[in-house]
């Protein structure tokens, strides 16, 4: 797919160009299940608006299917997530599971945490061959736990330290929600964390719901401020940070283009079809991903409705999937969730202001 095409047509024109809409190649795509819908947080920016689940809990076997269909479908990148994975250890029991698929198949796997109940996984994730575990951390130990939950950094971390001191998985991520109560402290808290040996940042910026507190909000400006501010950082140790830049961030983007910290001949494709910009200052790499235009990117929810990311925001989640993987078969459901994450770019686009949020969407 003509995927430059398709990022300056957004980006200029505001709307997503519907003729490019059956290049799109969801022949490989990236596929989170959910392992439960529980957690032991309650943190400030939590988006997630599955409060109840519409149907029973998948079951293990049923998850066991689920991976199998969809590696026939096509899938080459499953994240395990929920709310909280590690609550309990079924976690282990589906990687022990993908573990022997990908003797066969040619597949990546990853497991996304607030890393609170992870270091009594770390010697079961040792004979798991993980990609990658994502772990967030928002801030130094203060904010942290003034977001998230006193006790959860030094929980966090210290798993963090375990996995990385024992090369447990191959990639650790640790992933920071950028924030109004984090801002002043953002570069002291990557320093901290390169401290303790992490390498590789995930940046999000923080976006308003309805759940979320207000005192986190942000505007593009802020954003735009602390992409200049990035542009400059020099970390006291080497450190690869990436900025996933999804939909709702489109007005940024344009901002950026505007005000120069990008401009479009800088924006790349790599060997796997991402589309990115690249900062690079003294010890810091920053890549900028364009990760709107990936449309292949699909959620499973604990009671198997299949959508994409933004379903999981609403409590109506049900009625915005294209289906239940109990019911229907993941390809027949693929072309209906890209159609209906379309229209939402395209309806949300419309309906932006200065503020970072999705209450648009409700
Ligand atoms: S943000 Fe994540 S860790 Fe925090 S309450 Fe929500 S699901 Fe749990």
């Amino acid at each position: 797919m003509e995927k430059r095409r398709l990022f300056s047509e957004i980006v200029t024109k505001g709307r997503f160009p519907e003729d490019l809409l059956n290049k799109i190649d969801s022949s490989e795509s990236e596929l989170s299940i959910d392992i439960n819908n529980e957690c032991n947080l309650h943190c400030k920016h939590c988006y997630w608006g599955i409060t109840k689940l519409h149907k029973e809990p998948l079951s293990l076997d049923e998850i066991k299917q689920l991976i199998d269909r969809a590696i026939d479908s096509g899938t080459k990148l499953f994240a395990f997530a929920g709310r909280e994975p590690f609550l309990t250890d079924r976690i282990i029991h589906v990687l022990r599971y993908i573990k022997e698929k990908k003797k066969d198949n040619n597949i990546k796997y990853g497991v996304v945490s607030n890393g609170t109940r992870v270091s009594g996984y770390v010697d079961a994730l040792k004979e798991l061959d993980l990609d990658y575990i994502d772990i967030s951390i928002d801030g130094t130990r203060e904010i942290h736990d003034k977001i998230r939950r006193d006790g959860a950094y030094d929980a966090a971390t210290g798993a963090l330290k375990q996995i990385i001191n024992g090369n447990v998985v191959r990639k650790v991520f640790v992933s920071m929600c950028y924030n109004k109560l984090n801002s002043a402290t953002f570069f002291e808290a990557i320093d901290d964390l390169a401290e303790k040996g992490v390498t590789n940042f995930c940046i999000l910026p923080y976006i308003h719901s309805e759940r979320g507190s207000p005192e986190l909000k942000i505007t593009f400006d802020d954003f735009l401020s602390f992409l200049r501010q990035l542009e400059h950082y020099s970390p006291k140790k080497p450190v690869e940070i990436m900025i996933d830049l999804e939909w709702y961030m489109i007005p940024s983007v344009k901002m950026m283009l505007d005000e120069g910290v990008m401009n479009l001949e800088r924006v790349k494709e790599d060997a796997a079809g991402n589309l990115y910009t690249k900062i690079e200052n003294a010890n810091c790499k920053i890549y900028v991903k364009f990760g709107f235009v990936d449309l292949n990117r699909f959620v499973v929810t604990a009671d198997g409705y299949f959508g994409n990311i933004h379903m999981k925001s609403n409590n109506d989640y049900y009625l915005t999937a294209s289906g239940n993987v109990r019911e229907k078969d993941i390809l027949e459901m693929i072309p209906k969730t890209i159609n209906a994450s379309v229209h939402l770019f395209n309806r949300s686009l419309q309906k932006m202001n200065k503020e970072i949020t999705i209450t648009s969407l409700s």
